[in-house]
């Protein structure tokens, strides 16, 4: 059975898109089978993997809607070579824009994606859900889906902020539609060690969090800011960089605590 994984944060910018493609991408690596799904309208996740938008048929918009199956719509990227390793992407578009909408009329509106996932369960051992910046109703779908939630967290002065808010919302589904979810992690982003600011971020979140604060960190590293505008993970565009040694080790004890 795939273990399914919401990378969720209803504040924009502290790298859930940049966290699911090159954690997929790592996994990859591992030789882990990995499908990447897009729930952003704006589809960063799909262009970070080198899909264009523009081109797709379909997306996931229409396995929400259920027209599609996921196996239909499911695209694979990278060679899958020794040192790399293919993934899949189930990406989105601006048509995701209006699935808000389109999903209250529909039945079972808050775990359309779930159902949808029953048919590729056993063909991966990970699927990343990429979360737009709301607690919206695609996050519903994601959190419905999934059985931990992995949390990036930008360590600067209103990292916290928020996170009460999205840890009502996972709690509000675990006792409504979905028992088995927990949060996954807690993972700091963009992190520099100078400020002090960081250090006091870190010890709030160890304080909540405990050993769900993954040791790994993720440095501000210029090139997982560029890798994107060449459609490629960074581990394909600069494998050397820090910011690919780090997503390889967010890899390595992302696979050991989830025990796959
Ligand atoms: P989100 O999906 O949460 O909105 P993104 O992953 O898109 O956030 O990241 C926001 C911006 O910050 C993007 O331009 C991305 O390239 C950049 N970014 C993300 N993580 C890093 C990092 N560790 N170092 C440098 N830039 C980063
Ligand atoms: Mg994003």
């Amino acid at each position: 059975m795939a273990r399914i994984i919401a990378v969720t944060n209803q504040k924009g910018g502290v790298g859930k898109t940049t966290t699911c493609v090159n954690l997929a991408a790592s996994l990859a690596a591992m030789k882990r089978r990995v499908l990447l799904i897009d729930l952003d309208p704006q589809g960063n996740a799909t262009t970070g993997c080198g899909l264009i938008k523009e081109e797709l048929d379909t997306s996931v918009f229409d396995v929400l809607i259920g027209t599609h199956g996921v196996k239909e719509v499911m695209k694979p990227v990278m060679e899958d070579t020794i040192e790399s390793g293919k993934y899949w992407v189930l990406p989105a578009n601006g048509d995701l824009t209006g699935a808000e909408v389109v999903l209250l009329d529909l039945p079972s509106k808050e775990t359309r994606l779930r159902a949808g996932l029953y048919e590729v369960d056993n063909e991966f051992d990970f699927i990343l859900l990429d979360c737009p910046p709301a607690l919206n109703m695609l996050t519903v779908n994601a959190l419905s889906a999934a059985q931990g939630v992995l949390i990036p967290v930008q360590c600067e002065y209103y990292a916290l902020e928020g996170l009460t808010a999205l840890l009502q919302t996972i709690d509000r589904i675990t006792h409504s539609l979905n028992p088995s979810l927990a949060v996954e992690g807690i993972l700091r982003t963009m992190y520099d060690p100078r400020p002090s600011l960081t250090h006091d971020v870190s010890s709030q979140l160890h304080k909540h969090f405990g050993d769900k604060v993954y040791d790994t960190v993720i440095p501000r590293n210029i090139r997982l800011a560029e890798a994107p505008s060449y459609g490629l993970p960074v581990l394909h565009y600069e494998k050397q960089s820090r910011g690919a040694i780090a997503y390889l080790a967010l890899a390595g004890e992302f696979i050991r605590k989830s025990g796959q």
